[in-house]
């Protein structure tokens, strides 16, 4: 009987490419160390015949932003949530082996876009600080050191954790507060309206969420991300900056209002609503 090919000649030489890599890597230094990667990376497009991917180079934003999910729970039920409402209640979580292989992806991915200069990584959930403390005790470090070695080679990255303040687990405060001098990391907070339901019945769970902030204190970026809701446009941008710059918010970003999960009734909401006043 004759043998089954299960890889063609063409993936072997990739596999060889690989581990040949693999022995050339050990011992260099990081700068050393992406320049081998980025050959590695030049030897299997020419192996596997891709070429290179580039869009056309007009943007005017040469940024690759990518996200990564690690949750899909929330401890909140926003009524504008991107999320559906069912999927919020789901406990289970990224495991680390696959988390740490999307960030490796992803920066592989950067250096085979010929059209991008600048990296942009996100993480949220859900709400990112559900998953098990011990999990970002390893990894937020983890992430954080790959984002300085790109700094370090001349890859302007950054990275940002999401999280709505909301945290079961007390530690979160202190292991933010550990990298909250980091020159690349960003804590991007959402903030909206009464309307959303976010803050409970009467905005009950905001003076927490202010303590929060002002716990975070001092940050390298403490980024305050505005879901523009109706409750946001009422209380205009004078609140916004009395409320939040003294208690240690960096920067204000708008987002919009996503139109899937539960965002999708709200989009419907204002759009009759705006049909009504055209
Ligand atoms: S919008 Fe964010 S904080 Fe609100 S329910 Fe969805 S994931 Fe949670």
């Amino acid at each position: 009987m004759q043998p089954v090919q299960v890889f063609p000649k063409q993936v072997f030489s990739r596999i060889s490419v690989i581990a040949n890599a693999r022995e050339a890597l050990t011992g260099l230094n990081f700068a050393e160390r992406e320049h081998s990667r980025f050959c590695v990376v030049q030897n299997l497009r020419r192996v596997m015949k891709i070429k290179n991917y580039s869009l056309p180079r007009n943007r005017s934003i040469e940024m690759m932003s990518t996200t990564i999910s690690t949750n899909l729970n929330c401890n909140m039920a926003c009524k504008h949530c991107y999320i559906q409402p069912e999927l919020l209640r789901i406990k289970e979580y990224i495991d680390e082996a696959t988390y740490r292989r999307c960030v490796e992806v992803i920066i592989e991915a950067f250096h085979l876009d010929d059209s991008v200069s600048y990296l942009h990584l996100d993480v949220l959930g859900g709400e990112a600080t559900l998953m098990p403390y011990e999990f970002w005790e390893r990894n937020l470090p983890w992430t954080l050191d790959r984002v300085s070695e790109l700094n370090n080679a001349g890859v302007q990255t950054e990275f940002t954790f999401c999280s709505n303040l909301m945290w079961r687990d007390d530690r979160y405060l202190d292991l933010l507060r550990a990298h909250r001098h980091h020159p690349s990391m960003d804590i991007a907070i959402s903030f909206e309206g009464q309307e959303s339901g976010r803050f409970g019945r009467n905005m009950a769970i905001f003076p927490k969420f202010l303590k929060r902030i002002e716990a975070l204190g001092d940050c390298n970026m403490l980024n305050l991300v505005l879901v523009m809701g109706q409750g946001i446009i009422d209380l205009g941008p004078l609140y916004i900056i009395d409320t939040f710059v003294k208690r240690g918010i960096t920067d204000v970003t708008c987002d919009m209002v996503f139109p899937w999960g539960s965002g999708k009734a709200c989009c419907r909401g204002f759009l009759a609503r705006q049909r009504r006043v055209d």
